[in-house]
């Protein structure tokens, strides 16, 4: 095996996904020399793209609330203006629930979205108004902190609290309720519809692939605030124009995407990182590494045996992980199709909406950017989770495959009815097919930390410099949550008068 080694880098990031290309971002700007290597021959993780007859299919996320809007809560929207980048996007104001029998209309604003509710339950929907109400004044509460100023560098506290003194102060009155399970608010407004119970349960799941048992309150407020103040928005160029607009933010701070590059180990010498070596036998040497493996990839696969005590260890993999996911992609004509809606989320009849194929989600993002699909057609990505055990390329995958998948054409069809005469591209991937080009054990969504009972560690590690980003880490998963890591992590490393030069270039 070669030991060829590199130029030195100040900072190497293990993967490019958004959590990974926040981070990268941030530290460019502030001046660090920065080298992500990616093991995909594509940049963004699971918010990666490809393209297939014509269509480009996003693989990923294609719910985004404020990429335009300078009010917005998003911190990837802060990522972007720090960089000086921008992803131009459209807006929209409607997405559809589909349960048996009956359709809701959501709306970005809640008094819209309580009417809505209102013809199905009348009770329902002043439960609801005061839930959503509850969850902006916490959104409010939150939004004065921007989180182009946290960090974890406990010796940059004593300057954080100072210049957000008042703001902290505010969130006082939330301080319990914000890393509680939301169902705890739920009960504290009174909201005891059972269909209103059910819908914030799948809003829920959506955002954590948990119920409202398991997902924390700031995370609920962030979205329904989001989606009521600011804009829900899908960018012009579906999540590879983000990742690419991180892309270039990164190159003109000097900073590289180095993609086909796996890192094999991350390399310690006397409890410091030194470095990484990748597939090919490359050794970079670097002061600081940043992971943005999953916490199981980082542990179990990255770091050398004994470089974290046993017990840390054995705690970090004990993390429990959401599911993987079936996904559908499609390529259908669009011919009388005008009104057609882009997100919708179909729930079957099923007592527990969290098991495999009975939640499906659609997002057909043509009805926004026509572009992404060759003219006279659409395109759709439908997905719902599944578990990865059990899912092996033997004799029996293309059945199984056949047949988990057909929770998904019948979600699509049930906005689309005609759907199967339509078709002219479909392509069904398992939870190996998204294990293997994301790189994320088990194919899994993220962490499955309940709220109460469990929170997302910090982006430290027991290794001096070494770091970690990503869904795996504090606030969690989701995009919004992810570039959240990045902002944190590179805060945390820099002095923190270059953060507060950078809120004023920002913010004044
Ligand atoms: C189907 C789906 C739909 C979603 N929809 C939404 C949505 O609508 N809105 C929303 O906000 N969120 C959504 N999410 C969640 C959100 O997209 C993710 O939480 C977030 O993008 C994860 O980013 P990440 O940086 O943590 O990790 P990842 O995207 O997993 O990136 C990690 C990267 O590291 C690379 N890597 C791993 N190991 C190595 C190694 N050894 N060497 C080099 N590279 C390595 C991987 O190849 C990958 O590129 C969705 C997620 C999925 C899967």
């Amino acid at each position: 095996m070669s030991t060829r080694s590199d130029a030195a880098e100040e900072v190497v990031v293990i993967g490019s996904g958004l959590g990974g290309l926040c981070a990268g971002a941030m530290l460019a700007q502030y001046g660090k020399k920065v080298l992500i290597l990616e093991a995909h021959y594509e940049a963004g993780g699971v918010a990666h793209g490809f393209t297939k007859d014509g269509y480009k299919f996003d693989t990923g996320p294609s719910f985004y609330c404020g990429l335009t809007d300078r009010g917005s809560l998003n911190p990837l929207k802060m990522v972007l203006d720090s960089v000086g980048e921008q992803v131009p996007s459209v807006a929209y104001d409607e997405f559809q629930f589909h349960f048996p029998g009956e359709t809701l209309s959501i709306y970005d604003n809640n008094r819209r979205y309580a009417q809505a509710v209102r013809s199905i339950s009348p009770k329902g929907a002043a439960q609801l108004e005061r839930f959503t109400n509850r969850m902006v004044q916490m959104y409010d509460a939150l939004k004065k902190i921007p989180t182009i100023a946290l960090t974890a560098n406990p010796w940059a506290f004593p300057k954080l609290f100072l210049l957000n003194g008042l703001a902290f102060a505010g969130l006082a009155p939330f301080a319990s309720s914000l890393q509680a399970p939301v169902s705890k608010i739920l009960d504290e407004e009174g909201v005891t519809d059972a269909f209103v119970r059910r819908l914030i349960d799948i809003e829920c799941f959506l955002l954590s692939g948990l119920k409202a048992d398991g997902t924390i309150t700031a995370e609920v407020a962030f979205m329904v605030g989001e989606r009521d103040k600011s804009i829900m928005e899908y960018p012009i160029g579906g999540a590879t124009a983000i990742v690419d607009a991180l892309v270039r933010g990164i190159e003109k701070h000097g900073g590289e995407v180095r993609l086909r590059s796996r890192v094999k180990d991350i390399n310690v010498s006397r409890g410091r990182v030194t470095g990484v070596t990748t597939a090919d036998g490359k050794v970079v040497s670097a002061g600081t590494v940043i992971s943005n493996a999953t916490v199981w990839d980082t542990f179990s696969k990255l770091l050398p045996e004994g470089a974290v005590p046993r017990s840390y260890k054995s705690r970090q993999l004990a993390t429990p992980p959401v599911e993987s996911f079936m996904h559908l992609h499609v390529g259908f004509s669009s011919s009388g199709l005008d009104d057609l809606i882009g997100h919708h989320v179909v729930s079957f009849e099923c007592e527990d909406i969290a098991q495999p194929g009975k939640t499906c989600m659609i997002s057909i993002p043509s009805v926004w950017d026509p572009a992404l699909a060759p003219e006279g057609q659409h395109l759709a990505h439908v997905y719902t989770l599944e578990s990865s055990d059990g899912w092996k390329r033997d004799k029996g995958y293309k059945e199984k495959k056949k047949d988990k998948a057909a929770p998904l054409y019948a979600a699509l069809e049930r906005v689309i009815p005609d759907l199967r005469d339509r078709i002219n591209v479909d392509l069904i991937g398992t939870p190996l097919t998204h294990e293997t080009f994301t790189r994320r054990y088990k194919g899994s969504y993220g962490p499955a930390i309940v709220a109460g009972k469990g929170m997302f560690p910090g982006p430290g590690t027991p290794v001096k410099g070494l770091y970690r980003v990503g869904d795996s880490v504090l606030p969690g998963i989701g995009v919004p949550a992810v570039a959240a890591s990045g902002i944190i992590c590179a805060n945390t490393l820099v002095d923190y008068r270059l953060t507060e030069s950078l809120m004023r270039k920002l913010y004044s």
